[in-house]
């Protein structure tokens, strides 16, 4: 709901994914009448998901879209404001209550806030990366790896992901070019093994991309450079998927929250407080190491429990 008015609220959740919501269950039960705006992709990285098997209670697995209107539909039933589509984008958290304002202008006074801003795909940054994206170009195997059913494909990166992602690509393709750009991969034992026993997969040690390739229609190949010898090579595929890890969304905070020299946003330890009072962190945003539904949904809990004591604290509720 945007009106000119100052909105005046006791709790702000800036996201939507599990870590979002969970707050918000949390938030709402409690009395908080929380405010949650979602962001311009709704649901978070799970929507670009499919099967979820590893989220407690779901026996047979279940889809991450489908997870995410779940968690979304019980976070409504306790009357949470979700605001869908709405991102914020600009935080003055210098004075109490908090600030924020929506790319639509509409400003908030918070006197508590939770971040659950989530992650994005890290990219390579090359000109011709963008120019091809979505058009051969994709950061996730697991949504756009049906696309390219018998046609070949690289991926770069060389850590959990890459090497999940190659293995997942290698049933769909004949050939799986896989660009590591060292001479050791990063990712779990098991999971190297997997791809360097894969015949479908080749791995390039020491390559990276120079540039990808491609016409009208989209990626035709890569020009690949060895780093040590400084050859170069061309190679005709039909899809380049980057798995080189991920970047937390956390610029906007930047000029008030602690943060690590790759942008999560530092918390107390054993709980989702920030250096701010009445600002807590959850989710992807403040968590490299696991990166999973359920922990940022354990983290979103947490979160609505910290804030919840610190408004009865304060006398705000
Ligand atoms: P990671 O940060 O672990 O790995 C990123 C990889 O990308 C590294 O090998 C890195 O190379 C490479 N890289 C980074 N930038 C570039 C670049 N510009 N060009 C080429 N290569 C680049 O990210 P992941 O997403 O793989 O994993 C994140 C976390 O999630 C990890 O903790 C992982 O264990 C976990 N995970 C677990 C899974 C599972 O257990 N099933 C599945 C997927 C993820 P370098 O090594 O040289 O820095």
């Amino acid at each position: 709901m945007e009106t000119k008015e100052i909105r005046k609220e006791k709790c702000v959740i800036v996201g939507s994914g599990p870590a979002g919501y969970t707050a918000a269950i949390y938030a709402a039960r409690a009395n908080m009448n929380p405010v949650l705006y979602t962001g311009r992709e709704p649901g978070g990285q799970l929507m670009i998901t499919t099967d979820v098997e590893n989220f407690p209670g779901y026996p047979d697995g279940v889809m991450g879209p489908q997870m995410m209107e779940d968690l979304q539909k019980q976070a409504a039933r306790f009357d949470t404001e979700i605001n869908v589509g709405i991102m914020i984008e600009k935080v003055d958290f210098s004075s109490r209550p908090h600030k924020l304002w929506t790319d639509g202008g509409q400003e908030i006074h918070a006197d508590s806030v939770i971040i659950a801003t989530g992650a994005s795909a890290r990219w390579l940054g090359i000109e011709s990366e963008k120019k091809y994206m979505n058009r051969g170009v994709s950061a996730c195997a697991v949504c756009d790896g049906f696309f390219y059913r018998g046609k070949e494909v690289a991926i770069v990166g060389a850590g959990d992901s890459a090497c999940e992602e190659a293995s997942y690509l290698s049933k769909l393709c004949p050939k799986v070019h896989m660009f590591v750009r060292r001479d050791e991969m990063r990712a779990s034992k098991i999971m190297q093994e997997r791809v360097l026993n894969n015949d479908k997969i080749q791995v390039y040690w020491n390559t990276e991309i120079e540039e990808i390739l491609g016409d009208e229609q989209g990626v035709t190949g890569v020009q690949i450079v060895n780093n040590k010898s400084k050859e170069t090579q061309k190679l005709d595929l039909w899809g380049v998927f980057v798995a080189i890890g991920h970047v937390p969304n956390t610029k906007i905070f930047a000029d008030f929250l602690d943060m690590d020299d790759t942008g999560y946003l530092i918390t107390k330890a054993g709980s989702t407080k920030t250096n701010i009072e009445g600002v807590f962190a959850s989710g992807d945003a403040q968590d490299k190491d696991y990166r999973q539904a359920v922990t940022a949904a354990g983290t979103g809990c947490m979160a609505a429990l910290d804030a919840e004591r610190y408004l009865a604290a304060e006398g705000l509720i």
